[in-house]
């Protein structure tokens, strides 16, 4: 089997066409990616939440520094196209008063996938939300997706083409990934990650709703893969695909500041929603 080098990026496996007689590689490589957990957590720091119970939003721009995320036919790269759109999700629920936001990365720099999760939990967040405008082999692939984690494999082909290609960002930026953490792969398994899974499934759908009117979607439901950046276990977590910059079409969308803002204008309007659901759930009289 073809051996990658660490340096080895998506684009170039896009650029040389080759991408897809080298899935399977790809694929061994996630998996032994996905068997490793993130590093061990340490408890949420409540002290730096905000008074009045707020709520915490992680906003996580995919990509940066030397991993530039994938790249359009124009030269657009994802990772500055996440950024720009995760200031106007910020911008937009600004507005909410009782909604902080937090950004993983408010510059251009590389951050580990299992450290995104870590800064969350730092924070202790109530959502985390890994933004991404990916790339497919098919300049055709277009719409936008939002993923939750799975425990138990992918629930399609693209998630799994995904998931795999997201989790070998670490791969670009030189990370070891260390693997066999007894710990964690307990808590992967364990019921709070269930019940995660469960909060993020229902926050995937208050997202896909608010985008439905404003672009189209590549997937009608949430998928699962098993994405490093969802593993957290107690904070509800979607990764949102906003469309493919590898389709030329929208690669040029993205560029657009009117595209940008109302595609994080449905975000954050999904993020409001699923806030006030889950509040309403959980209310109890008296
Ligand atoms: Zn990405």
């Amino acid at each position: 089997m073809k051996k990658f080098s660490p340096l080895t990026t998506r684009r170039q496996l896009l650029l040389s066409g080759a991408a897809v007689a080298l899935l399977p590689s790809v694929r061994a490589l996630a998996k032994s990616e996905q068997a490793a957990p993130p590093v061990a957590s340490r408890p949420a720091e409540k002290s730096s939440r905000p008074a009045g119970g707020k709520k915490i939003v992680m906003l996580d721009p995919g990509h940066g520094g030397v991993d530039s995320g994938a790249v359009g036919q124009e030269g657009s790269e994802e990772k500055h196209i996440v950024l720009e759109i995760a200031h106007n999700v910020r911008q937009q629920l600004s507005q909410h008063h009782h909604i902080e936001v937090r950004l993983t990365r408010d510059s251009d720099h590389f951050i580990p996938l299992a450290e995104r999760v870590e800064i969350a939990h730092q924070h202790g967040a109530d959502l985390f939300m890994s933004i991404h405008a990916d790339g497919f082999t098919s300049p055709t692939a277009n719409g936008a997706s939002v993923f939750a984690l799975s425990n138990r494999g992918a629930s399609s082909a693209m998630a799994r083409y995904l998931s795999e290609k997201e989790n070998a960002a670490d791969k670009v930026g030189g990370v070891k990934v260390q693997s066999d953490n007894p710990y964690l792969q307990q808590v992967l398994f364990d019921l709070v990650q269930t019940d995660t899974i469960k909060n993020s499934l229902t926050l995937g759908s208050h997202i896909l709703k608010q985008i439905r009117p404003v672009h189209h979607l590549h997937s009608q439901h949430t998928e699962q893969a098993a994405f490093a950046v969802l593993k957290s276990p107690s904070i509800p977590s979607v990764l949102v695909e906003t469309s493919f910059i590898t389709n030329p079409a929208e690669e040029r969308l993205l560029g657009t500041t009117a595209f940008r803002q109302k595609i994080a204008s449905a975000i954050a309007d999904g993020i409001v929603s699923f806030f006030a659901e889950f509040d309403r759930r959980n209310q109890r009289p008296g």
